[in-house]
Parts: structure tokens; C-alpha cells; sequence
């Protein structure tokens, strides 16, 4: 048919419908357009391209889809196909129909690779989630819906792919969105292609037999006719054949033949209400005798795509098993267009209430009829779309496998839900591409890379972001396990640097702290140290639960308390009690300078630090480092500045690997195009760090390498209060 004859079609349907003349001659108007921009095109059927929106627009007008949908149907392929911008699509049909236009769009991007059912699923859901308007996902399976109409045009093997990919996803699709009809007309052009012989074979049985299904349908009508004229019900009743893939696929699961198989005959009744319905299922009960097990009220327990009926079987009429449906004309609209029906209008004769103004609207408004407690339609296409995926976002692998997550899921969820090992190496990710730091939100539809690290180092202010329990819970394990006694020495020296250690002593002694550990339901003192030490519970829970009130250390929090040197390392602090300071860390081998405290002996600061310029001078030791050579490690930042590029990240973390250097945390963001990585190290001394620099220094793209004074912004947000990375051993 030529494009001219269908859309004239179209034009008497649109007409029928009522719809006004300002909306046709839009729709018109969308019509000339797309047959002016797809000018010269063709689809493989040798047709002009405009056939195609041409088809899908009647698709849609059929599900009685508003006049804006039906205007996106005409555009649907024209910001892919054609150099058409998208600005001119909204100077001439608006805001609304650009963004359904732009929906499709993105959605046709989307690629499923075909695997198991759960991967199927999730993409599905992520397909509707994707879709900000459910009009959107109407428009793609309509348009699917005409591709595989024309499916005979393509190559075998695109055939196979395409039909496979319906019924994968398309056809569940519609069934999702309750639209039966587009389902079973999916699912059988699906099955002619994947499955020819069976489908062509099947399509032959029920031909032959329907002389004999349409003698036992009348002969049911017959027998009930008289005792529902009788209630004075008003019922149409029906019997057909059911589709053929629902054959095909009873056959296969029941491992049957055709002929043995005894309910491929759907009865229909529909009557007006609800209360009739039951009636008319009392009737059919007691001339025919029901099949145990197979009576199902989906009236009183509607289906999660909204569909309402009875269902029953019975020993039909010449002892044939029929299976019957019993539902309202307004459950027979749901059942055929799901969540469409909203959208429809009632058919001529179907229904009493309408009058003729109430024939005229758009589905939106209709919406709002029946839905009566939302506020409009709009809440209810979301409505639709919060039921369907309350709380989650879907996220592919690099490999394309898609991974459903709950809402404000991180990159770290993301590679603990990949595996725990890899949510152990995590060291950074890159989103769609481009580095991100490892607290950003993962939207729907992300591509999300993992980075990792030769050694496991789970950081403990992931737990102040991860939202999934699978990755809160593996972190704590990780620190439950790894590192005791470190924890337990780092959470004593935390509880000794907030009491001060005279009444920290004190507590130990009175037991006090074996009391506290008990109410919080840790088995010693040390247990509850350790917790304090990886970060489960905080020194102020704990200091809260002591009977005294102590006062806290007033004394600023630049000492690291908990890290005391032998005394031979530092020349000049023979016999005194001194502690690294945080702001600047230094490290063996560099100028250091020694700050007298007030209450916690001596500081020591890198020469460098700025810290220092406020300090008077009186309270400065001159101090040096014994020699380089320690068995101790210590932990410095870099700061990196790089090109925006993917896989810069991993040459950097090779590059720090390889000079026997421990990767503490990274951080990363990109500001202005510029990439931006924070690193946490843990070295040996200053000239480890001195290679280390240098090695990134000479990666291309690299801009520049630059230890920092303190940690920056970006670094502090993800250090949890007062817990320090314990100390490692050098490896
Ligand atoms: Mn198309």
C-alpha cells in the first residue's frame, strides 16, 4: 500500500476517534515533514522510508495514543537517519513531541546481547526505566511491532537475530505494559522466524480444526445462552483458538503433540460488571463440570500488569476441555491494551456512561478519570514507572552484561556486586568512559569500568557511601579480618587521644571499658578497641557510654598519636615523646622540624610545611632523621594532573606498583577536561617517592606530579573522623 493510501487510512481512523481538527492537521503536518526529510530514502523492501512512520503512526493511533504521540511516530527515525537537528523539530511541533522523538532515539541505541532470562529481564527494566515517558515505550514496540511485519525483506540471519531479540525482549515488553494484542502478534511473527516449521505446521492444525473448536464453542453457547438470557445478563461470548506461540510454547513445555493437546480453545465472555462476572462462572459451573485446580480469580487478585479476569477450565460440551475467560468490557480493554486502555476510549455500544463530550480527550485526561486519586496524568505515568522499578538503576559491565542495583548504587556497590575481590581492589572507576571518583551515583544506563589494584585495600569511608549491604557488609569483614592488632592499637590510641591518656589508663584499669564493650555487645575491651579501630562504632559513641564525663582534649588534632618511632630514628628527640604530624607527613630522608606541644611532647613537621609560618619560634626544635633506612613505612599524597582519557588511570597504577609503594586511596575527578587523581601512598622514604613521582612524570598525557602539603577537599571528604589507615608493613 502506498503512503498516501495509508495515512488517508489513518486520516478516517483519527476522524472516527474524534479527534479534533487541529490535531489531524498536525498529525498532517508531521506527515509532510517526515515524507519531505526521508526523501529518497528507501527501506530494503525497495518501499519509500516514509511507509514505515507512516505504519507505526497507525499502530499507535489504534491504542488510541494522544495526538503528540502519534506526531513522534511520524519523526521517529528522523534525528538518526537524517541530518535533521533537533531544534527544528521543536520550533515546529514543541517540547513535548521532541522529547518522545529524542526517547525513541536513545532507546534504539541501547544493545541487548542475548543471554539468560535474568539478563533479559534487566534489560527490559532498564529499557522502561530509561524511557522518562511511557508513551516512549508504546512508540518503540510499535515500531518493532512493523518491523517485524516486514521481516521477510531482510537476510536469514537478521531475521533469526531480530525475532529473537522480540521475544526476548519486546514481546515480554507488551506484556509488562498489559497490551495483549501487541504481545501475541509479536510473539507469532517471532516464532515464524526463529521456528518456521513448527510455526507453519501449528498455523495448519488450528485451521483444520477450527470446524471442529467452533462446533463445541456453539454447542457451550447453546447449552448457557437460555440461563443467562434468564439473569437477565447481557453477554457476549466468544471462542477462538489461542495464539500460536502460546500453542507452540504449551506444546514444548508439556513436551506434547498438537493433538494432545486439549485446551487450545479460549471461551470469552464479557458482560458489564463485575458482580455478573461471577454469575455467569456459577452457569457454566453448573452445566459443566469444572477441571480441579485451574479455576483463578484474577478479579479479585489482578495480575501486576493490571489484567482482571476469571479464568476457569471445564469438560466442555462433546467432552471437550475448554478453557474459559470471564471478564467486563473494561477488563477486556486492559487485557488487549494494558496500560494503553488508560489511553483509549470506550468502543461504540461497549458502554453506557460516556457522552459525547467525554469521547473527545486526550489519553492524559482519561488517565485522570480513572485514576482518581492522582493529582494528574503525568503522576500516573510515573506511577506506573515507580511500580514497575521502585528503587533500582541498571548498569552495564564493559562486557555488556547488565547489572540491576538499588537507587544512589556506586561505583564501589558496583565491583563489590561484580565480586568481592574486586570490590577489595577498587581503586577507581571510569563511567561511560570517564573517570569519576568512586561516590558518584550510578544512573541508568551507565557503561561502569572498574579499576583495581594488585593488593586488596577496601577503604573504611567507603562505608559512608555504598548503599548496597553486600559491599557495607564485605568491607567490615575485610577489616574485621585483616589487621587486629593494628585495629586494636589505632582504636586505643584514638579513645587515649580524646581522654588523654591518664584517664584513658584509668578506664583500663577500673574495667570500665570490659562494661562498655559488654552494652554494645562486643565480647572484650579489645574487640570494642578494634571496632573503634575499623571504623564500626566511633570514640564518641563510646566515650558516651563511660559513666564519667570526661572532658575532651582541647589540643588541635594534627598529632597521629597512635605512631610512635623508636627513638633512634630522629636525631634530636633522644628521650622525648614525639608523634608525625597529619598536615604534612614526612617522610625519611627530607628536612624535618620539630613543634614542642603543649601537652603531647614534640610534633614533627616537614621543613616545607606550611603550618609552621604561625608557630613561634621558641616552640621550634631543630631535628633530623637518624638515616633512611627504617623498617617503617609512611603515608604521603600526590596530586596528578592528567588528560581526560581512559586507561590513564591504570598506567598510573601500574606506575606506583612497580616501586615496592602501597596504594592507601585514590580519589578522582576531572574538572574543566583536566583529570584530577589524589593518591594515598604508604613508602619507605624519600627517595622511593622521589621515583615514584618521576615514573608518572614520564607517562604521556601526564600534566604535571606534585606532592601535596595536606590532604585537599577531595581527599578529607572521604577520611572518616579520626580513623587513620593503619600502617602497614613494607612489603
Ligand atoms: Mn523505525
Amino acid at each position: 500500500m502506498s503512503d498516501v493510501e495509508s495515512f488517508k487510512q489513518l486520516k478516517e481512523l483519527l476522524v472516527s476517534r474524534n479527534h479534533s481538527a487541529d490535531d489531524i492537521a498536525l498529525i498532517e503536518k508531521a506527515y509532510k515533514f517526515a515524507k519531505k526529510t526521508h526523501d529518497g530514502q528507501f527501506r530494503i523492501s525497495g518501499e519509500p522510508y516514509i511507509v514505515h512512520p507512516v505504519e507505526v503512526a497507525k499502530i499507535l493511533a489504534e491504542l488510541e495514543a494522544d495526538t503528540h504521540t502519534i506526531v513522534a511516530a511520524f519523526l521517529h527515525d528522523i534525528l538518526e537517519d537524517t541530518d535533521t537537528k533537533p531544534e527544528l523539530i521543536k520550533e515546529q511541533f514543541g517540547d513535548d513531541v521532541l522529547n518522545l522523538v529524542q526517547g525513541v532515539t536513545k532507546l534504539g541505541k541501547l544493545k541487548f546481547k542475548s543471554k539468560e532470562e535474568r539478563q533479559a529481564e534487566n534489560f527490559r527494566r532498564l529499557f522502561i526505566a530509561m524511557a522518562n515517558d511511557i508513551r516512549v515505550i508504546f512508540l518503540k514496540l510499535a515500531d518493532r511491532l512493523h518491523n517485524m511485519r516486514t521481516l521477510n525483506y531482510m537476510s536469514e540471519e537478521k531475521q533469526k537475530k531480530i525475532a529473537q531479540e522480540t521475544l526476548d525482549i519486546f514481546a515480554p515488553l507488551a506484556n509488562r505494559l498489559g497490551i495483549y494484542k501487541i504481545k501475541a502478534e509479536l510473539e507469532d511473527l517471532s516464532l515464524r522466524y526463529l521456528e518456521p516449521e513448527k510455526y507453519y505446521e501449528i498455523a495448519q492444525l488450528v485451521a483444520q480444526t477450527k470446524a471442529d473448536r467452533e462446533l463445541t464453542v456453539n454447542l457451550l453457547i447453546e447449552k448457557i445462552s437460555q440461563d443467562v438470557k434468564k439473569s437477565g445478563i447481557n453477554a457476549q461470548i466468544t471462542g477462538r483458538a489461542k495464539h500460536y506461540y502460546s500453542i507452540y510454547a504449551k506444546m514444548k513445555r508439556q513436551n506434547v503433540k498438537f493433538d494432545e493437546l486439549y485446551d487450545i480453545t479460549a471461551v470469552r465472555v464479557i458482560v458489564d460488571t463485575v458482580r455478573e462476572c461471577y454469575e455467569v462462572l456459577g452457569l457454566i459451573h453448573s452445566q459443566f463440570k469444572p477441571i480441579p485446580g485451574r479455576f483463578k480469580d484474577y478479579i479479585a487478585m489482578p495480575k501486576g500488569n493490571m489484567y482482571q479476569s476469571l479464568h476457569t477450565s471445564v469438560i466442555g460440551p462433546r467432552s471437550k476441555p475448554l478453557e474459559v475467560q470471564i471478564r467486563t468490557w473494561e477488563m477486556h480493554q486492559v487485557a488487549e491494551y494494558g496500560v494503553a486502555a488508560h489511553w483509549r476510549y470506550k468502543e461504540k455500544g461497549s458502554q453506557k456512561a460516556d457522552n459525547a463530550s467525554d469521547m473527545k480527550f486526550s489519553w492524559m485526561h482519561k488517565l485522570v478519570e480513572y485514576e482518581k486519586d492522582m493529582k494528574n496524568a503525568q503522576d500516573f505515568v510515573k506511577s506506573v514507572k515507580l511500580d514497575l522499578f521502585s528503587d533500582q538503576v541498571f548498569a552495564f559491565t564493559p562486557n555488556g552484561d547488565v547489572l540491576d542495583l538499588p537507587k544512589d548504587a556506586t561505583p564501589v556497590d558496583f565491583s563489590y556486586r561484580i565480586h568481592s575481590d574486586v570490590g577489595h581492589k577498587t581503586v577507581g572507576a571510569l563511567i561511560n568512559g570517564r573517570i569519576v571518583p568512586l561516590n558518584t551515583k550510578i544512573q541508568n544506563g551507565d557503561i561502569v569500568e572498574i579499576l583495581t589494584s594488585k593488593t586488596p585495600a577496601p577503604r573504611l569511608d567507603w562505608l559512608t557511601f555504598v548503599v548496597t549491604k553486600q559491599a557495607s557488609q564485605k568491607i567490615r569483614q575485610w577489616f574485621k579480618k585483616n589487621n587486629r592488632e593494628e585495629h586494636v592499637k589505632l582504636g586505643k590510641s584514638n579513645l587515649e587521644h580524646e581522654l588523654t591518656k591518664a584517664v584513658f589508663d584509668e578506664y583500663l584499669k577500673n574495667g570500665e571499658f570490659d562494661g562498655v564493650a559488654k552494652t554494645m555487645n562486643y565480647q572484650t575491651a579489645d574487640d570494642l578497641f578494634a571496632a573503634v579501630g575499623y571504623g564500626e562504632t566511633t570514640v564518641n559513641k563510646v566515650i558516651n557510654k563511660l559513666k564519667k564525663p570526661v572532658e575532651k582534649n582541647p589540643e588541635d588534632s594534627f598529632h597521629q598519636s597512635g605512631r610512635k618511632s623508636s627513638k633512634k630514628d630522629i636525631v634530636g628527640l633522644e628521650g622525648l615523646m614525639y608523634s608525625f604530624a597529619m598536615c604534612c607527613s614526612p617522610i625519611p630522608g627530607e628536612p624535618i622540624v620539630g613543634v614542642v606541644t603543649r601537652s603531647k611532647g614534640v610534633s614533627v613537621h616537614r621543613a616545607d610545611c606550611k603550618t609552621l609560618e604561625t608557630i613561634p619560634p621558641e616552640r621550634l626544635m631543630d631535628i633530623k632523621w637518624a638515616g633512611v633506612n627504617t623498617n617503617k613505612t609512611y603515608n604521603t599524597t600526590i596530586r596528578i594532573e592528567t588528560a581526560e582519557k581512559m586507561g590513564l588511570l591504570k598506567d598510573v597504577i601500574s606506575a606506583v606498583s612497580d616501586n615496592n609503594t602501597n596504594i592507601v586511596n585514590a580519589n578522582i575527578k576531572t574538572k574543566n577536561h583536566v583529570g584530577i587523581i589524589e593518591i594515598g601512598l604508604e613508602l619507605d622514604n624519600i627517595d622511593t617517592l622521589k621515583k615514584v613521582i618521576a615514573c608518572i612524570q614520564s607517562l604521556p598525557d601526564v600534566y604535571s606530579v606534585k606532592r601535596i602539603q595536606t590532604s585537599s577537599n577531595m581527599m578529607k571528604k572521604n577520611i572518616p573522623n579520626k580513623v587513620q589507615k593503619p600502617n602497614k608493613q613494607k612489603r
